[in-house]
């Protein structure tokens, strides 16, 4: 076993965070003070290149894998940028994989270049208020009338929806009582976000207020059917194939922030004088962030080693599941512990680490639960009976 990174993905981590040394925790303060979206932020990765980390070389991407993709987001994350920087740039890095994977060549060199250099920006609408994570109960709908599809339906949570230009979305193309698998009937759509059928409705939230989360209504949005992505009726099939990827690079963007906040507790509890002597030197202070560290120790290894067999073509289901859910829930112990270290001034805004414990609770809920996760845990490596 070689554990250690290659001379690539050393070389990754260290051009991404000199790029995200440009903008600084005071940017990001900004950021979270006033929302808005970090534009220079995305067109500084977009300018050297590296939205299309995954996406293959033919279509103008670097052709590197999850493994790549996870020291790039965890870089990120762990600069202070956090999940408002990583959520800023994330639908690039994997969103478009059933496009890559399931597309037409002709779609693909339509669809993946303008999203390489930044020009298009995408977001990806499933999520929907009446179905939740039960997926196969979404109601937005796509009927075909000659080369198109009119979609109407309501999505909920879509971030990046005020910005976007683009967005992938599933909707139901055969009603959920027609179909013999509840799998069945769902269709994928990469199409224009016209806004004169799209009203968006940005949702107020606990935190990572720089990167938008919104209420999506569609009235009977023209989608041309050469924007359906595969074969009608296999979008659910579709949007699974990724699903490991996407929790990989969660789990890596969550070490990311426990790292920075971990980072920054460790610095305070060495310059902060109480009691004659800096907090750092009680143990009660000692130990809790030595132990988030060997949390966040804990993940990285997780994340890497799905990652690794997800690289390898191997199954990595079990894997990248447990890395999504244990390095969220490391990374949510490690601001929370960050915060506590700071006493009052972890209440302080000026000190950064309230706003890493506020943005620590999205990789814990999204895009799939802890319960949910454990649920596939328990039925799928345990064999024991599916419980919903
Ligand atoms: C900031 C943010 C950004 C997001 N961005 C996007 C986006 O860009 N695109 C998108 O499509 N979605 C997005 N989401 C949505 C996200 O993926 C969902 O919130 C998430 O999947 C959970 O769905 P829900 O909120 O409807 O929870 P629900 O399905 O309502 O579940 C609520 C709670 O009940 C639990 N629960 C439900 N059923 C069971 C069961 N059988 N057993 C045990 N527990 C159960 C869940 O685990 C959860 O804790 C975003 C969410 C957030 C918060």
């Amino acid at each position: 076993m070689d554990f250690s990174l290659t001379d690539e993905q050393e070389a990754i981590r260290a051009a991404i965070g000199k790029i995200c040394a440009r903008f600084d925790d005071a940017y990001w303060l900004r950021r979270d003070r006033e929302g808005g979206f970090p534009d220079d932020f995305h067109r500084a990765f977009a300018a050297d290149g590296w939205l299309g980390i995954c996406i293959p070389q033919a279509f103008g991407g670097s052709g590197l894998g999850i493994t790549e993709a996870a020291v790039m987001m965890q870089a990120v994350a762990q600069s202070g940028a956090g999940m408002s920087g990583a959520s800023a740039l994330h639908m690039n890095i994997f969103g478009l994989n059933p496009v890559v994977v399931f597309g037409s060549d002709a779609q693909k060199q339509r669809m993946l270049p303008p999203l390489i250099a930044g020009d298009d920006k995408a977001c990806f609408a499933v999520t929907e208020p009446d179905a939740g994570l039960d997926t196969l109960r979404l109601k937005t709908k796509a009927v075909r009338e000659g080369d198109r599809y009119l979609l109407s339906g309501q999505k909920i949570w879509i971030s990046t929806a005020q910005v976007a230009s683009k967005m992938l979305i599933l909707a139901r193309t055969t009603p959920l009582d027609q179909v013999t698998k509840r799998t069945e009937g769902l269709s994928l759509f990469y199409t224009d976000f016209d806004r004169r059928y799209i009203e968006v409705r940005e949702i107020e939230k606990m935190g990572r207020r720089a990167v938008d989360s919104n209420q999506v209504f569609i009235d009977e949005l023209p989608v041309p059917a050469a924007d359906r992505i595969g074969e009608e009726g296999r979008g659910f099939e579709y949007i699974l194939h990724g699903m490991n990827a996407e929790r990989i690079l969660i789990a890596a963007e969550a070490i990311g922030l426990g790292r920075a906040a971990l980072r920054r507790a460790a610095r305070y509890a060495g310059e902060r004088i109480v009691f004659d002597r800096p907090i750092g030197r009680n143990q009660g202070i000692q130990h809790p962030l030595a132990e988030r560290w060997v949390d966040l120790e804990a993940g990285t290894l997780l994340y890497q080693r799905a990652a690794w067999l997800y690289d390898q073509g191997k199954p990595c289901g079990a894997q990248a599941n447990a890395a999504k859910y244990f390095c969220a829930e490391a990374g949510y112990r490690a601001a929370e512990t960050a915060v506590l270290t700071h006493g009052g001034f972890g209440y302080a805004k000026e000190y950064h680490v309230e706003r890493y414990f506020r943005e620590s609770m999205l990789p814990r809920i999204a895009p799939i639960s802890p319960q949910l996760i454990l649920c596939f845990i328990a039925e799928k490596v345990l064999g024991l009976p599916k419980s919903y």
